[in-house]
């Protein structure tokens, strides 16, 4: 019997951990081991664990048709795993490897218990294929882009399945009822429906409309890559088909940015694999001593999105609401905390960890790391978003900003990303107090800019 652990590529489709175990012949007992945090914490359960809890059920029905089952564990993984192992006489385990180091901790405990056999990386290839010549990883992303690149992918998909082995009767923990979100349906199929959407239409213009606010033009998968429900490689083969299809210049370079986006996916988790401290502090270790500002006045009013400046607040709300926050509004919001309130970029990063539907210690990581400046290929300290400017071009009718901000929804365009420059008249007249109804911004734009430039730049 061998046991096939599934952690973070949960799916029948294209699974070379399903495969590697099949192959064995040897029968297979599918187990997915749960943060005991989530069962006793049911009431305040995260966005992430919403999303998970769907689709650890709809993974089991689908298992179920193919005449095998899902045992659910909570616990230890190691100790679990073992138990599990004894039980049903299994001596090889078969899984997905991850970059997190607490995940290699337990890796190396298991494998010093019984064989550990690993299918699907984090990555599109394994670590050590996308580095440098002299074997050392890369720290920048163009040259990794390029060398990633350079190698030839291999995205043969693994052939589909029409049965597995039956499962022995062995307990398995019942899991809360949670039904899944309206806009992240938990399922494996809802994974490949978006991908085909996405890749027959908006990819052609991802480029520019990725940026927009108020639009869709992103394909709204992260959730999905973060616990596979589909691979890189089903997503990347889509993407090459996609510019193939098409003689257009402009849309293949659509097609390429969005190619690219999965490559800085890799770029991250290959971070975290060979930097793991960056879990703890900067990147950049010169810029790890940074005066940072300890007010949890400001802190609090970023997290309630009741900054004053309407296009961040709008995105903090948005997280709030929905686990999920646009690309742009995520670098605005980021960008907000550290440079306007010079906020320990950590304080978001854990904040955003704690709400994001495609929260993602890699991803999250490497972005905030980007945003403050303190990471691989980081934004100059001095390039400091406006706030106002970002509003302007990116929701230029305000129409994200009304949709999660009502207390704006009726002020108009010429004042929406400004609501404290409207007389007592105007603010009358569009039903909104500014510093009662919403508040005045808790800082002015000028002055923090001085004062970001006079902290980082002494880095
Ligand atoms: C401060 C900050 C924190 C972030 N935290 C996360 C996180 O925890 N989890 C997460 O999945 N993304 C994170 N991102 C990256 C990005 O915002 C999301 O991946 C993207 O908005 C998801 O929407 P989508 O699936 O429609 O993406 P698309 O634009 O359609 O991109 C496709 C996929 O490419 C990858 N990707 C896109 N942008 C990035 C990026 N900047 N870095 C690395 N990979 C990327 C994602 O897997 C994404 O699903 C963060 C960005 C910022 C600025």
């Amino acid at each position: 019997m061998n046991i096939w652990w599934i952690q973070r590529n949960i799916r029948i489709v294209d699974n070379r951990t399903l495969s590697a175990a099949l192959h064995e012949n040897n029968g297979l007992v599918p187990v997915f081991i749960l943060n005991q945090k989530i069962l006793e914490n049911q009431h305040s359960i995260s966005c992430k664990d919403r999303f998970l809890i769907p689709v650890l059920k709809s993974f089991d029905k689908e298992l179920r048709l193919l005449g095998s089952k899902l045992i659910v564990r909570v616990g230890n993984p190691v100790e679990e795993i073992i138990k599990l192992a004894e039980e049903c006489g299994a001596n090889k385990i078969f899984t997905d490897a991850d970059s997190h180091p607490d995940s290699i901790r337990i890796y190396q405990q298991l494998g010093e218990k019984i064989e550990l056999i690993f299918g699907e990386h984090p990555c599109v290839f394994p670590f050590s294929a996308v580095s440098q010549k002299n074997g050392k990883p890369y720290q920048v992303f163009t040259p990794f882009s390029r060398a990633w690149k350079a190698l030839p992918v291999n995205l043969d998909l693994q052939p589909s399945l029409k049965h597995l082995p039956p499962v022995p009767d062995l307990f398995s923990v019942p899991l809360p009822f949670l039904s899944s979100q309206d806009d992240f349906p938990s399922k494996e199929s809802e994974a490949a429906r978006r991908l085909k959407s996405f890749i027959e239409g908006p990819i052609y213009a991802y480029k520019e409309s990725r940026n927009f606010l108020d639009q869709e033009g992103s394909s709204f998968l992260s959730p999905y890559f973060r616990w596979g429900l589909l691979s890189k490689r089903q997503a990347l083969n889509a993407a090459f088909e996609a510019k193939q299809n098409t003689n257009d210049v402009v849309s293949k370079n659509n097609c390429e940015s969005w190619i690219d986006e999965i490559i800085w996916n890799d770029f991250f988790q290959s971070i975290l694999h060979f930097f793991p401290q960056v879990l703890h502090g900067a990147f950049r270790t010169s810029m790890q001593d940074i005066a940072w500002s300890d007010s949890a006045i400001n802190l609090q009013a970023w997290k309630d999105g009741l900054t004053g400046y309407p296009v961040v607040d709008a995105g903090m709300r948005q997280l709030q609401n929905t686990g999920w926050m646009h690309n742009r509004a995520r670098m605005i919001t980021s960008s907000f905390l550290v440079k306007h309130l010079l906020i320990n970029w950590q304080e978001g990063e854990r904040w955003f960890f704690d709400l994001l539907i495609d929260g993602d210690p890699a991803l999250n990581n490497g972005n905030w790391q980007w945003a403050a400046g303190t990471g691989t290929d980081a934004v100059p300290y001095f390039r400091i978003f406006n706030p106002i400017l970002q509003g302007k071009k990116y929701d230029s009718h305000g129409k994200y900003i009304r949709k999660w901000i009502p207390e704006l929804s009726d002020v108009p365009v010429r004042f929406i990303h400004t609501p404290w420059l409207m007389s007592s008249l105007d603010q009358k007249n569009c039903h909104v107090k500014i510093g009662s109804d919403y508040p005045l911004p808790i800082v002015d734009h000028g002055m923090a800019k001085i004062r970001a430039l006079s902290v980082l730049s002494r880095r």
